[in-house]
């Protein structure tokens, strides 16, 4: 499979046209697009084994049970976490930094306590710790970041201390691309007993992850970025702590034994994930899975780094031209501004070309304002674009500029 052509073939929603040209999908990091393999998961299920799982009195059931349950072991190894249970399914990164904020947040961080973000943070991994601080006294405390957009570690250094309970941090930014240096933050956080999340929406799909080797305590990402559906995630957590916190959401399937006087939870994973599950969907997340195995994260890794490469250098010589977020280590993704021009206007212009680029200030408006922008424009590859999508963009931006004056 690892030639790019080929591997877009299988991504049906690429070969169409968009406002008359052939469609240049930029904007991955907001989400990537399904292969047939992800889509013919989800068609398989509901035509063929929809039912309720974990209460199997039946074939269907047994079955949606046991694809279900395969996807958990399937992220257990793209993880490489040691147990199953330590792999709760939520509706995504969103919900997973919600969960281990209102569960461990609750139980362990108290008035006083401190909790670690950094400057760079996605609004999902700010706004859940602030409604923590305000519930119980806690304190947030933020890494600054130098002008290449990348975490000051000195000032990190400094901010740690036997107050700091968590160190929540993105491993790579949606906005810039910038890679943190996840392992180190986390052997320095552990010197002080803290605890660290990992916020892998943007590092599960380029970067080989080991949370064993990491040694994180908790790791959360979502599937629609890693080519399979939305509306459905991951967290891990490293049991002996999943076990000390208490449940997110009560009701069916969380529990074990329920009176009207004493309610007790079920085990691990499944007290975490009250209800019926979105099984069609993490289902799905089985087959995004093999796909990324069947394509190999190097040659993803390979291809997208050739793509940054080469849109880094074709954008750095457009004159007016500013790129934000310009770090030694980075995933595919590319932040700009065009001098004088609105990023929205680049973005609509951009798009009547048939090119999906993202504007704005992409979730992370402390991270605009630290830059003193609103927002940027954002291309962001996965491994189906090619160097000719990234001359597309760059003729483009050169057409707009013309164009502005
Ligand atoms: N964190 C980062 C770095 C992201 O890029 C995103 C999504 O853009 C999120 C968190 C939130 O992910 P979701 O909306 O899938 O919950």
């Amino acid at each position: 499979m690892n030639d790019v052509l080929t591997i877009k073939q299988d991504f049906p929603i690429l070969h169409q046209d968009v406002n008359g040209h052939p469609l240049v999908y930029l904007d991955n990091a907001a989400t990537t697009q399904k292969p047939n393999m992800v889509i013919d998961a989800l068609d398989k299920y509901y035509k063929t084994v929809n039912s309720n799982v974990h209460r199997g009195a039946h074939a269907l059931a047994d079955q949606a049970t046991k694809d279900f349950e395969a996807t958990r072991e399937k992220i257990r190894q793209f993880l490489n976490a040691a147990h199953q249970e330590e792999i709760i399914f939520t509706r995504g990164t969103t919900e997973a930094i919600n969960l281990v904020s209102k569960t461990f947040g609750k139980k362990f961080i108290g008035a006083g306590d401190e909790i670690i973000i950094s400057t760079m943070e996605h609004h999902s991994n700010i706004v859940p710790w602030q409604m923590l601080c305000e519930e119980n006294g806690a304190i947030l405390k933020v890494i600054p970041i130098n002008d290449k957009g990348e975490i000051i570690y000195e000032e990190f250094l400094n901010l740690l201390s036997d107050k700091t309970k968590m160190v929540s941090i993105v491993h790579a930014s949606n906005a810039l691309g910038t890679v943190n240096p996840v392992e180190r933050i986390i052997e320095d956080a552990h010197k002080v007993d803290a605890k660290v999340l990992i916020d892998g929406a943007q590092s599960s799909p380029h970067l080989t992850v080991d949370v064993q080797k990491m040694d994180c305590d908790f790791y959360v990402f979502s599937a629609h970025k890693v080519y399979g559906p939305t509306g459905i995630g991951a967290l891990y957590g490293k049991k002996e702590l999943l076990e000390a916190m208490p449940p997110f959401h009560g009701g069916g399937e969380m529990i074990k034994e329920v009176t009207f006087e004493k309610t007790t939870y079920n085990e691990l994973p499944y007290k975490f994930e009250a209800g019926t599950p979105n099984i069609g969907d993490t289902i799905a997340f089985g087959a995004a899975i093999d796909f990324v195995n069947q394509v190999g994260k190097s040659f993803i890794a390979e291809q997208e780094n050739k793509l940054l490469a080469y849109a880094t250098e074709k954008l750095s010589k457009i004159e007016r031209v500013r790129l934000i977020g310009t770090a030694d280590h980075k995933v595919s993704v590319v932040s700009f501004i065009i001098e004088g021009i609105h990023p929205y206007d680049v973005g609509m212009m951009l798009d009547a070309r048939g090119i999906a680029v993202r504007t704005g200030h992409h979730c992370t408006q402390p991270l605009m304002q630290r830059f003193g922008l609103e927002g940027t424009v954002r291309a962001s590859f996965a491994v189906y674009n090619t160097l000719e999508d990234v001359d597309k963009l760059v003729e483009g931006i050169k057409r707009i500029i013309q164009m502005f004056g």
